[in-house]
C-alpha cells in the first residue's frame, strides 16, 4: 500500500511531461513502475508529484537511423528482446533483456526506467556500456546526449539533471564482422544481475580481433567497462589461452561489491567465467 498522498499527470508530449516536473520540487518520472512503486509502497520513496510519461507513444518506437538503431526510453524488455532488429545486431542487448527477471516484469518495465534508476544489479546497464551507447535526454535547458561511460555515477546516481528525461538511447550499429553476448548469474530469489557480462567483439578478415568492448554489471557500485581485458584481447586471435588471460583481467582495478548473497571474491571469480562465456559466444557469432 502506498500510504503517502500524492499527485499525478499524465501529458501526451515530451515538452509537457519537462514542463509538469517543474511544477513541483519533489517530482518523478513514471515509465513501467516496476522499480519506482515498490519504493513507493516501502515508504523509500515518497514523491509529491508523478508524471506519467506512459502516453507519450513516440518513446516506445525502435528504429534504425543514420547507422544507429535508436530505441525509445519507453521500450519495454520484452519488446527489445523480441525486437528481430536488435537481436541481429546488438544480440548482447536483446539476451540482456530476456534475461530481465520475469515475463510481467518484463512486458511493464523499460530501458528507459532501468538506466535512468541505476540499480547496480540491472541488465542492461551492461550491454549500453558495451555498445558504447549514447543516451539522449530532454529537460528544461533542452537536449543533450550523453554517452553511456559518463552516464553511470554510482548506485542509484546518474548524470540525468534536475527535470531531464531519458528519451532515448542511440546504440551505433557495430560494424564488420562483429559478434555479442551477454552472460547472468542471476540472483537465485530476485532474478536480479548478482553478475551480468555483455562483450561485443569483431574480427579482421585474417581471424584477428580488431575490437573488444565488455561491460559489467552487478559486481560493482555501478557498471563499469573491463578495459584491462579489453586492451589484453585486441590483436589476439581469440584463442582459448587469449580469452582466459582477457577475462583473468576483467576485475581488474575495481571494488567488488559484497553482499550476503556474494562475497568480493566470489562476485571477481563471477565476473571472470561471464567475461570468457560471454567472450566466447561473441566471438563464435562474430566469425560465423
Ligand atoms: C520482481 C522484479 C524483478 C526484477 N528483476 C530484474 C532483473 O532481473 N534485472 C533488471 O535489470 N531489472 C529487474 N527489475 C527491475 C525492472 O527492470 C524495472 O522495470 C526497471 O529497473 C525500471 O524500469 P521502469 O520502467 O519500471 O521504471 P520506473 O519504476 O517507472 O522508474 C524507475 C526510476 O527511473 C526514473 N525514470 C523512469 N523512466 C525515466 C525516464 N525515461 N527518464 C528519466 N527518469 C526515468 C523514475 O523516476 C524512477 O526514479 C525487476 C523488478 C521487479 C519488480
Amino acid at each position: 500500500m502506498i500510504t503517502h498522498p500524492f499527485t499525478y499527470a499524465a501529458p501526451t508530449t515530451i515538452d509537457e511531461a519537462v514542463k509538469a516536473l517543474g511544477r513541483s520540487r519533489d517530482a518523478k518520472v513514471l515509465a513501467g513502475g516496476h522499480s519506482l512503486i515498490p519504493l513507493m509502497k516501502l515508504g523509500l520513496a515518497e514523491p509529491e508529484l508523478l508524471v506519467d510519461i506512459g502516453r507519450i507513444a513516440s518513446l516506445r518506437e525502435i528504429k534504425s537511423e543514420d547507422g544507429a538503431i535508436v530505441v525509445g526510453a519507453l521500450a519495454t524488455h520484452r519488446s527489445i528482446a523480441d525486437s528481430s532488429t536488435i537481436g541481429k545486431a546488438l544480440t548482447a542487448l536483446a539476451e540482456a533483456a530476456a534475461a530481465v527477471g520475469d515475463l510481467q516484469v518484463r512486458s511493464r518495465g523499460t530501458i528507459g526506467g532501468s538506466l535512468a534508476h541505476a540499480d547496480p544489479a540491472a541488465d542492461e546497464p551492461a550491454p549500453t556500456l558495451a555498445f558504447d551507447a549514447t543516451i539522449r535526454v530532454i529537460g528544461p535547458k533542452g537536449r543533450r546526449d550523453i554517452p553511456a561511460r559518463e552516464f553511470f555515477k554510482e548506485t542509484f546516481e546518474t548524470a540525468l539533471g534536475p527535470n531531464e528525461i531519458v528519451v532515448e538511447i542511440r546504440f551505433p550499429a557495430p560494424a564488420g564482422h562483429a559478434g555479442s553476448a551477454y552472460a547472468k548469474f542471476p540472483h537465485p530469489a530476485s532474478g536480479f544481475a548478482i553478475v551480468g557480462v555483455a562483450a561485443l567483439v569483431a574480427v579482421k578478415s585474417d581471424g584477428t580481433i580488431d575490437r573488444a568492448a565488455i561491460g559489467v554489471t552487478g559486481a560493482a557500485a555501478g557498471p563499469f567497462r573491463a578495459t584491462a581485458a579489453e586492451r589484453a584481447l585486441v590483436g589476439t586471435r581469440g584463442d582459448a589461452s587469449a580469452i582466459g588471460a582477457a577475462a583473468a583481467k576483467a576485475a581488474e582495478g575495481v571494488t567488488m561489491l559484497a553482499d550476503l548473497t556474494a562475497s568480493s571474491e566470489f562476485r571477481k571469480q563471477l565476473v571472470m567465467v561471464h567475461t570468457r562465456r560471454a567472450l566466447e559466444r561473441a566471438l563464435e557469432r562474430a566469425r560465423g
